[in-house]
């Protein structure tokens, strides 16, 4: 059975501060270090709770200072386990954090460290396309904290690298999307070599039935704990819906970034190939563009998002599966290049900007073709979604534009076919498959609702949006005539 915590406005009036929890003086450091004044909701919410040794299922979106939220309390117990000793038995894995995307787990495992950095608690992360090697040895020296995607970790534990015996603490992060991306039979055989008494924590955006299922599987008496709706788009994020044609879509994107004095922005679109085609069209028009889709090798990944997150890269093409979880300190905007197949993916890409309670700008670029899938979103978002006109500011006539073989879209011989699949199996480990899915008779039968499983968020209503911050990029010139966009502020 789920029970619900209190609404959080209901626990407290002003937000609660660190020092009021029962966190050594360790971690207090280590938050203050990291500049948190306050505990974010999910924080208060949770970090309470999971210290009390309950199974929680966290409904939060990223962004929302979820990891924090699970990894202080589960620091705090294993504390009590903390020694100096070089031998890798007193460092057995305690706390297995899994995660769907290697982006997601480095990300993870950073903040971690971050929290832990004046304990003696050993942090590690593991994930696939990259040597086993190092993260074997690093797992022979032991860890206390383990952050891994679900099939490289298989890989370690057939290889015996490490032992998980004594794991005590076990973290299902983004769940939804470890189940979308095929991950349900690694996550079963993962979970069978862990100690059934043991305290499990599950964190979503969005509670499917599935989601459900898998928390009735292996979560024991769980507490929901839950923050926003999970299929809202957070409160603070500006959402802009603009009607354009396919081929005016790269001009609107420079026309907004440079009204709105915008200094980067991650642009999602659909596909891989579409991800690099358009990332070498901004580059022509002087963008400083990378590129971020599953055929990147890890590498050039962890590359290009290093380069943005110091902003020396204005833009970042994206697709879903590379941008997953990313965490990006101050992004000001996200554009929908492409409106997603998936509107849960919606929900996903805007969740990039308007991070722990900044504000975010989300420009979604719509085209005739896809009224279906704006339909779908505004069932999503539960919200009416008016589609504005962009007036763009481009003075050269429409049928030159388009002839110009830099500016315009290209021509539809070369353009990616209007449904490319999905890209979401790049983010599995090689050896995966669809066809080896396996089946577990528990996801067979048919689903019951439990009335007590009924969350908050699907009374709740979305909240309004808040205005964008601005900085200028050096690489994005003010013009001299700049159309108003409807609704939305001018800067020269
Ligand atoms: P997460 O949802 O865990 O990905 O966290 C999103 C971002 O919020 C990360 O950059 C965290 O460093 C940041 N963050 C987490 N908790 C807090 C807090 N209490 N105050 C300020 N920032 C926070």
């Amino acid at each position: 059975m789920i029970t619900e915590t209190p609404d959080a406005a209901e626990q407290t009036a002003a937000p609660a501060r660190f020092d009021t929890l029962a966190l050594a003086p360790k971690l207090l450091q280590a938050i203050q270090d990291a500049g948190y004044e306050t505990m974010t909701p999910i924080q208060a919410k949770a970090i309470p709770v999971v210290l009390a040794g309950r199974d929680v299922m966290g409904a939060a979106q990223t962004g929302t200072g979820k990891t924090a939220a699970f990894s202080l309390p589960l620091l705090q117990k294993m504390l009590a386990h903390e020694n100096a000793s070089a031998s890798p038995a007193r460092h057995p894995v305690r706390a297995l954090v899994l995660a769907p995307t290697r982006e997601l787990a480095d990300q993870v495992a950073n903040n971690v460290k971050t929290y832990a950095r004046h304990s003696q608690l050993r942090v590690a992360c593991v994930f696939g396309g990259i040597d086993m090697a190092p993260q074997t040895a690093q797992l022979k020296r032991g860890v206390e904290v383990l952050i891994a995607t679900p099939g490289r970790l298989l890989d370690h534990i057939q290889a015996k690298n490490c032992q998980l015996n004594q794991v005590e603490y076990v973290v299902l992060d983004e769940a939804d999307r470890m189940l979308d991306i095929g991950f349900l039979p690694d996550l079963q055989r993962i979970l069978a070599f862990l100690p059934k008494k043991r305290q499990t924590l599950l964190f979503s955006a969005t509670f499917s039935p599935e989601i459900k299922r898998l928390a009735q599987s292996y979560l024991q008496d769980p507490l929901l704990v839950e923050v926003a709706r999970p299929n809202a788009t957070a409160s603070t994020v500006e959402q802009r819906f603009y009607s354009v044609s396919e081929d005016d879509k790269r001009a609107a994107v420079r026309q907004i970034l440079r009204e709105r004095s915008l200094a980067q922005a991650i642009v999602f679109v659909n596909s891989k190939l579409g991800a690099a085609r358009l990332a070498r069209s901004f580059e022509r028009d002087g963008l400083n563009t990378a590129a971020l889709h599953g055929d990147k090798s890890q590498d050039e990944r962890l590359k290009a998002l290093d380069a943005f997150k110091r902003g020396e890269v204005d833009l970042l093409v994206a697709t879903d599966v590379a941008a997953r979880g990313l965490d990006i300190a101050d992004l000001p905007a996200v554009f929908n290049f492409d409106i997603p197949f998936n509107a849960e993916d919606y929900v996903h890409r805007i969740g990039r900007t308007g991070r722990a309670g900044a504000s975010g700008l989300a420009v979604s670029l719509v085209t005739r073709d896809d009224s279906r899938l704006v339909g779908d979103i505004e069932k999503l978002i539960r919200r009416k979604i008016d589609l504005e006109p962009l007036e763009l500011d481009d003075e050269r006539p429409r049928r030159r534009r388009m002839e110009e073989s830099g500016s315009g879209a290209p021509p539809r011989s070369e353009r990616p076919p209007a449904r490319e699949p999905r890209e979401y199996r790049d983010a599995r480990e090689p050896r995966r498959s669809p066809a080896a899915t396996a089946r577990d008779p528990f996801f067979d039968r048919p689903y019951e609702a439990d009335p007590n499983a009924t969350p908050v968020w699907e009374r709740a209503e979305a909240a309004p949006a808040a205005p964008t911050r601005s900085t200028l990029s050096r690489f994005i010139k003010p013009r001299r005539k700049v159309a108003a966009l409807l609704g939305g502020k001018t800067t020269g």
